[in-house]
């Protein structure tokens, strides 16, 4: 039986790993923060699930995990996860989402010295380590060249795991694009967009706040980007990855569409440009190009932007008529 251990279980990629791991018979443990307040609703929603609670800055917890799990996988999905945030507590970042993940490596890399045999690793890495990227689209190739905080700690542990592959550690960097599903919290651009739509769909009127309408991101599909990680997990060699769907939409895109898909044509009527939610510097196109993954893994991107899209704002819908 494969053992997984997966780090950030209560995000959105989480899940949907945990589920797919469960699926497959996999006995998966996963690391939860002392206080998260997801941790009772996921221990629900998976009775599988073995939960460690922890803490990412905790480097001896961290290598305690790893010797008593002793994963056959490991999945590093944890860490600040919105740029955002990062610019509010840039040191936090740094230490949450790349320190702890070069103390996941090395541990991964002892255990696989004591036990002998692999222990393939994930590092859930971003376009974010792009930056303002010189060329686009982007590929495994492309510099690295962060604009964020967020984006440079993920560029040191994007890095680490090319060294701690250069030492014998089966690692993969999974460079993931903007990848969205219901589950996205309301802090995420998409998120905010559809669940706001529902509401003033269902209110009959109502406006939302946003900042850069003209931004552009390939956004993807969520359950297939963690499709993605496996797939690069059990790959004969780990490599980096570029996962993305190559395809740019703006947030006016997503605009259009989640207001569409409840029959609102005149989507303008209900934003509001808020220059507070304007980025002080945003990594304004970026856009990958996945034609490895797609030869290596096998990968493709099962779900369109319209139909993602679409069902993010069924799913806020029904979440509203569910509360009422
Ligand atoms: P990110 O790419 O990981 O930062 O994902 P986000 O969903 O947070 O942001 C995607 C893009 O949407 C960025 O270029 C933002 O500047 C832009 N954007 C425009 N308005 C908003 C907003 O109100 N909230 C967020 N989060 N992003 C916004």
């Amino acid at each position: 039986m494969t053992r997984v251990l997966i780090t950030g279980v209560t995000g959105q990629d989480g899940g949907y790993l945990v589920e797919r791991m469960l699926a497959e018979g996999a006995e998966v443990h996963g690391l939860v923060h002392y206080g998260d307040a997801a941790k009772e609703s996921v221990a629900a929603a998976y009775p599988g699930l073995q939960l460690h609670s922890g803490d990412l800055a905790d480097h001896t917890g961290l290598v305690r995990l790893v010797d008593q799990v002793e994963p056959d996988e490991l999945y590093n999905l944890a860490g600040v996860s919105s740029v955002a945030f990062s610019w509010q507590e840039p040191i936090l970042t740094a230490e949450l989402s790349g320190i702890a993940a070069a103390v996941l490596m090395q541990a991964a890399f002892d255990l696989q010295e004591r036990v002998g045999h692999r222990v393939a690793c994930v590092q859930a890495s971003s376009s974010e380590i792009f930056g303002q990227a010189e060329r686009s689209p982007q590929d495994e190739t492309t510099p690295v060249r962060p604009v964020s905080p967020y984006g440079a700690a993920k560029a040191y542990a994007h890095h680490m795991a090319r060294v701690y592959r250069g030492k014998g550690l089966h690692v993969a960097s999974c460079i993931l694009y903007n990848h969205e599903s219901p589950r996205r919290p309301a802090t995420f651009v998409t998120r905010k967009v559809t669940a706001s739509a529902a509401r003033i769909a269902r209110d009959g009127g109502g406006t939302i706040r946003l900042g850069n309408l003209e931004a552009r991101r390939d956004w993807g599909w969520a359950p297939d980007y963690v499709d993605a990680m496996m797939r690069a997990a059990r790959h004969h060699t780990p490599e980096d990855f570029i996962v993305a769907t190559g395809i740019t939409h703006s947030v006016a895109q997503v605009l259009e569409i989640a207001f569409g898909r409840l029959g609102i044509e005149d989507w303008r009527g209900h934003v509001e440009t808020d220059d507070e939610l304007v980025r002080p510097v945003d990594a304004t196109q970026q856009v990958g190009d996945a034609a490895k993954a797609r030869l290596q893994l096998g990968w493709a991107p099962t779900v369109t932007f319209t139909e993602m899209v679409h069902r993010m704002v069924d799913h806020d819908l029904d979440l509203l008529r569910s509360s009422e």
